[in-house]
């Protein structure tokens, strides 16, 4: 088959919807997310893609008949391409589809950005080395990183039951806490809540139960990769994880953002994989030179902190973090998707993998949870209004965000994904 020339990321292309040209916005046309939205909470979910200010209804503009995103996501690697190739040519200036198409353009400010598909299955990993490392100092002193984790990316399975769209509001979770002084458990509302700065990865085509997914595939298997908060109780997790791991400190919420930033979008931003020091060569089925040369991804992220007296006083929030997928992660993209099936595991469309908490290398560089930012919470964090944080209060709003930009290329950004916390609720 001739293969389509693909010009989508040529960074001098411009768009007739004038806000997608703005040098900071996050959707450019080079960009072109997919997400899910409506008008009315009673309405279906409708396919949208982003551009500027706006939203188009992928139906309305006549690209799609239906408003499935998993026939979107599980689409062929050329009809995909096809597509983002008809939206690129469709918005550019100049286009002839401009009169039809406007018709079809919304205000992402006029509509309810809902989770960007019906998500399957969910694994959080825990690729973020700096991150492992801070942690696992905290919980053991002497032996920070178990001896497998420079051999495999670990992860463990959640629950896409307690996943939120970004924007909502969850309460504090009650659990099971034991003091250190204590010699019993109680049960009350988490004193120790805390954010994870993730970025969520989504599976596009499947693979069939029994059959692994070989690395230098991987990555025809994902379809996007969106924001990820994995709302953490510290207290909760720190008596419930041994021996099997995360349980009730993770599951009762983790917030995405509304847009899928597809893999051909990220195709500029490519940079070597980096292995911290003393690490040990991957096994051979989770190497390759291609993986080692572009495999990781060079995405900017960045976490604002608003309580609520920031709120209502009209102030976006402090910045408290901000760090960098490539420099975080020790294990690619393509790695997660090749390990996690390697067992013959089937990975459907719209399962989300979460990449682990993504912290600089040290808190100067960005960590992305408050466990390292304030050391436990023994040092909290001097907020520019005089409050101070070492874990999460009541009211506060945590908002995640990241773009990608370098010389020769159309910087793209990822929107926000954004969550608060309502006081714990009374227990029945
Ligand atoms: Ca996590």
């Amino acid at each position: 088959m001739k293969p389509i020339h693909d010009d989508t990321l040529d960074p001098q292309l411009e768009s007739w919807v004038l806000s997608a040209n703005t040098e900071d916005s996050d959707f450019p046309i080079q960009n072109l997310p997919f997400g899910r939205f409506r008008q009315k909470a009673d309405e279906a979910w409708r396919i949208g893609v982003a551009i500027g200010e706006y939203v188009l209804d992928l139906r309305a503009a006549g690209l799609i008949e239906h408003g499935d995103m998993q026939r979107v996501m599980q689409a062929a690697p050329l009809a995909q391409q096809a597509l983002r190739l008809a939206l690129s040519s469709g918005l550019r200036s100049g286009s002839a589809r401009r009169a039809a198409w406007e018709a079809a353009l919304l205000l992402q400010a006029d509509v309810e950005l809902g989770l960007p598909c019906e998500v399957g299955d969910y694994t959080d990993f825990y690729i973020g080395a700096h991150h492992a490392t801070e942690v696992g100092r905290q919980f053991r002193p002497d032996n920070p990183l178990l001896p497998n984790y420079q051999w495999l990316p670990i992860g463990y399975h959640g629950r896409t039951s307690t996943l939120l769209a970004s924007g909502a509001a969850f309460h504090r979770p009650y659990g099971q806490i034991k003091p250190a002084t204590a010699d019993m458990p109680v049960l009350a509302p988490s004193q120790r809540l805390d954010l994870e700065l993730e970025l969520g990865l989504f599976i596009g085509l499947p693979n069939t139960l029994g059959e692994a997914i070989a690395l230098q595939q991987a990555e025809q298997h994902l379809f996007g990769i969106t924001l990820f908060n994995d709302w953490s109780a510290r207290d909760i997790q720190a008596w419930e994880y041994q021996p099997l791991g995360p349980f009730l400190g993770k599951s009762f919420a983790s917030s995405v953002s509304p847009w899928m930033v597809t893999m051909q979008a990220l195709a500029p931003f490519r940079r070597p994989l980096l292995r911290p020091a003393g690490f040990a060569e991957p096994l051979p089925y989770l190497d390759s030179p291609d993986n080692r040369a572009s495999g990781a991804l060079d995405i900017q992220l960045e976490v604002l902190l608003q309580t609520a007296n920031m709120a209502q006083a009209g102030h976006a929030g402090d910045v408290i973090s901000r760090s960098n997928f490539a420099d975080a992660a020790c294990w690619t993209a393509a790695q997660l998707v090749t390990h996690h099936s390697i067992n013959g595991c089937a990975l459907r469309t719209g399962d989300l993998l979460g990449s682990g908490t993504l912290s600089g290398s040290s808190r100067e560089h960005g960590s992305g949870s408050l466990l390292e930012l304030t050391c436990g919470g023994s040092q909290p964090l001097q907020l520019s209004n005089g409050e101070q944080r070492g874990f999460l209060a009541d009211g506060d709003t945590i908002v995640l965000r990241a773009w990608c930009e370098r010389e020769g290329a159309q910087r793209i950004g990822f929107g926000e994904c954004r969550g608060t916390i309502l006081p714990a609720q009374t227990l029945p």
